[in-house]
């Protein structure tokens, strides 16, 4: 279940809320560590839903893609069930990127094979 910082604040007691607000008051660090390790955490595990097809992605198949990608400070992931879903990301990518194709992937698009 994903729940935003709102949420997880409002949930805390009293004594939980008073480490973290010492913490932020001399410099933040255990917060901040403990963010960069559960993003680490997380950007190793493949999404639940593949970015194109949103089929669930099987995390125990080893037809699964993730992609991470971006700058450091904003880096972004995307999942795929498959290679021909992470092909057709990859072309909408060149596209928005301007960049010329090397073939026509978007006609793949009708032809998915979901196996896994
Ligand atoms: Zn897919």
């Amino acid at each position: 279940m994903a729940i935003s910082l709102k949420e997880a604040v409002e949930a805390m007691d009293y004594d939980e809320l008073m480490k973290i607000k010492m913490d932020l008051e001399s410099g933040g660090f255990n917060v901040k560590r403990m963010v960069i390790q559960k993003a680490r955490e997380k950007e190793r595990r493949h999404e639940a839903k593949c970015a194109v097809c949103s089929n669930e992605i099987n995390a125990y198949s080893s037809n699964n893609y993730t992609l991470i990608f971006g700058p450091e400070d904003f880096r972004r992931k995307a999942s795929f069930c498959g290679i021909d879903c992470t092909e057709y990301f990859m072309a909408d990518l060149r596209d928005l990127k301007g960049m010329k194709k090397k073939e026509a992937p978007a006609s793949k698009a009708e032809n998915f094979d979901h196996k896994v």
